[in-house]
């Protein structure tokens, strides 16, 4: 080795950047990095131990997986390595020199002033080699990579913007990392401190790290079982909490975890855990990962998304199974039976285990529903075989609640006035939007509840959602309100009036053209001179308005015209009609109150000026008599 063949390469932007912030934070939790460190060595492991599936003889000699650190404190190095998979100079290139994945470049771009914040950050993103920065001045890492006939590669930087390659004499597969400790953090070559962190951090991990005495002593830091193997009881709270962080890069404590060892027919078991925060490709299909699959506790891959319905894409977790082979590839998950069957009772355990949150810690259900609510409602379209669990699990605002909480149709139900049939329920863009909306004045007046489905995604619930505990899902604006007991007196009075407004409702019919269905009279206006419903059958407003913005081709249905026969302006107009059914200006005055019952529940009109213009007359007349 000369050194002719060293190459001396820059660190990309975003490197420089991280490497900077690493260098100079006032990060007060460094050991972390041994964390990071540690963890990379063992997804190395986990690599050469998939691609020996297929040829175990490319392993060789040295079959015995697993990780080495020593410290050497005359020297003031800290030594890691591992028998993984290594890497080709291509590959520390990419892995090391730059920051490939589109989710660490985000993290650079998010990097903000508040440096612990950013800390906080280290590892959701894939920055964790990185971070061995805050505690070295230099690191050299040499690795050969598993089955390729290239050299060993010795790659060397000390953090500043730039590195070095050069070929190393390394014979074996596996990575070797020296870091140069700097001089006030010297703390991380005491043996008992690095005990206690791997400790820690790593006890779950897989594979056996020894600790080596600076006699060559070997001690091995973590011979339990994973933590998934061992029983409920031997797993503290702390231990599942620290297990999450680790499988999900997430820093905050998971909301609620669920652990099952399952034995009979088929053998497996489940650690699921509910996030308290929802990433932030949730919304990306591509991105959203699943679960963690073990075989006979061997890891064969992340993101296995068959473990689970796409509903439930937010829970992290591992599936350990005994019953599939080792090889298993992502093509045989899809149709594999044992798989389908974890699959099912996988669903059920994290839909119990929301259950009993929601039932037993309000609070908590609150919190996740706002995170994860809109995408649990799409199990609404995906997954009929657990509608009950759904039905009871979704969660809506309502006139009883406070704008951001939510109400279940069980409690719905409880608060049902007790003549009430019913649940009702209004949609629309925004919680402003349907709160004064004139539909609701009745059920205001009789202090009914009615939830509001403001999430365009609502629309398509309800489909499914038609009806809970005996009881159908109504929506205000829809059809012939019928609230039985509830309105009987004013049912009353709409029967009297329909025969006084016979006649000038034919008159509004014909007169405003095809524009309505029908002209009728209603009980469920209090303040308002009239509003627009739809028919039974019909699409209604939102759902028009939503496939609109969609831009999808919709033709708006025709809309029935309900009036409030005891409002002073109806009252009018029917006086005006039955003076002199001819006036010209009727006209005019019904296509007003169509145009208003429109803005009142958010729809546009389809001519803003005719109406400004209109309302412009009504009012100079006014002002003249005034
Ligand atoms: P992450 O582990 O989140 O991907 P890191 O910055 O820790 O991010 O590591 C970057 C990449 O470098 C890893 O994804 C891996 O490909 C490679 N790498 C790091 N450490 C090792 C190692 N000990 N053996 C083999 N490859 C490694």
């Amino acid at each position: 080795m000369t050194a002719a063949t060293q190459e001396k390469m820059e660190f990309q932007a975003e490197v420089k950047q991280l490497l900077n912030l690493m260098i100079h934070s006032l990060y007060s939790n460094k050991e972390i990095f041994l964390r990071e460190l540690v963890s990379n060595s063992s997804d190395a492991i986990d690599k050469a131990r998939y691609e020996s599936l297929t040829s175990i003889e490319s392993l060789g000699e040295d079959k015995t997986f697993r990780i080495k650190v020593s410290a050497d404190k005359d020297k003031s190095i800290l030594r890691i390595s591992d028998n993984g998979v290594g890497m080709t100079r291509q590959e520390i290139i990419q892995n090391i020199g730059t920051i490939a994945s589109s989710g660490t470049k985000k993290f650079v771009e998010q990097l903000s002033g508040d440096q612990k914040k950013d800390m906080s950050l280290i590892g959701q993103f894939g920055v964790g080699f990185y971070s061995v920065f805050m505690v070295a001045d230099k690191v050299i890492l040499t690795t050969k990579r598993l089955g390729a006939a290239e050299p060993a590669m010795r790659w060397e930087s000390t953090g500043d913007g730039s590195y070095t390659l050069e070929e190393a004499d390394k014979q074996d597969r596996g990575t070797e990392l020296e870091i140069h400790i700097k001089e006030d953090e010297k703390e991380f070559l005491e043996d008992y401190r690095i005990r206690s962190i791997i400790r820690k951090y790593s006890e779950y991990i897989t594979h056996p790290i020894y600790l080596a005495d600076k006699d060559g002593k070997e001690e091995v830091l973590n011979d339990k079982a994973p933590i998934w193997r061992r029983s409920k009881s031997d797993v503290t709270k702390e231990q599942y909490g620290e297990f999450y962080k680790h499988i999900s890069f997430d820093e905050e404590e998971p909301l609620a975890w669920t652990h099952n060892q399952v034995e009979g027919a088929l053998e497996y078991t489940t650690l699921l855990y509910i996030p308290g925060k929802a990433p932030f490709d949730l919304y990306n299909p591509e991105k959203s990962n699943g679960l963690s699959l073990y075989v006979k506790r061997i890891f064969i891959m992340n993101d296995a998304k068959e473990l689970l319905p796409g509903y439930l894409r937010f829970v992290r977790g591992v599936v350990d199974s005994e019953d599939l082979p080792l090889n298993v590839s992502r093509e045989i998950l899809q149709k594999n039976a044992v798989i389908q069957k974890i699959n099912k009772a996988a669903t059920k355990k994290v839909l119990q285990l929301l259950e009993t949150m929601a039932k037993e810690e309000k609070d908590k259900y609150q919190k996740f529903w706002k995170e994860f609510g809109n995408v649990m409602k799409e199990g609404f379209h995906m997954n009929w075989e657990n509608l009950d669990e759904l039905k009871r699990l979704i969660r809506f605002e309502s006139n009883k609640t406070a704008a951001g909480e939510y109400v279940g149709l069980e409690d719905y139900v409880i608060r049902m006035k007790a003549e009430q049939k019913d649940i009702y329920y209004i949609s629309g863009e925004s919680r402003a939007a349907v709160e004064h909306s004139p539909h609701l004045e009745v059920f205001k007046a009789k202090e009914i509840e009615v939830l509001y489905l403001i999430d365009p995604i609502d629309e398509w619930v309800v489909q499914s959602l038609a009806d809970f505990d005996g009881k159908k899902l109504l929506n205000v604006a829809k059809g012939d309100l019928d609230l039985g007991e509830l309105t009987k007196e004013e049912k009353k009075s709409q029967k009297q009036a329909e025969g006084k407004y016979k006649d000038f409702m034919k008159d509004f019919e014909e007169k405003t053209g095809d524009l309505l269905k029908e002209v009728r009279v209603t009980t469920r206006l209090k303040e308002s001179p009239c509003c627009l419903v739809a028919d039974e059958s019909d699409m209604g407003a939102n759902m028009e308005r939503i496939l609109k913005m969609a831009n999808q081709k919709v033709t708006a249905s025709k809309r029935i015209l309900e009036i409030n026969p005891d409002h002073a302006i109806m009252q009018g107009l029917q006086k005006m009609y039955a003076a002199d059914p001819a006036n010209p200006r009727l006209k005019d005055w019904y296509q007003l109150m169509v145009d208003q019952a429109l803005l009142a529940e958010g729809s546009e009109i389809k001519d803003p000026a005719g109406y400004v213009a209109k309302v412009n007359t009504f009012l100079t007349d006014m002002l003249a008599k005034a």
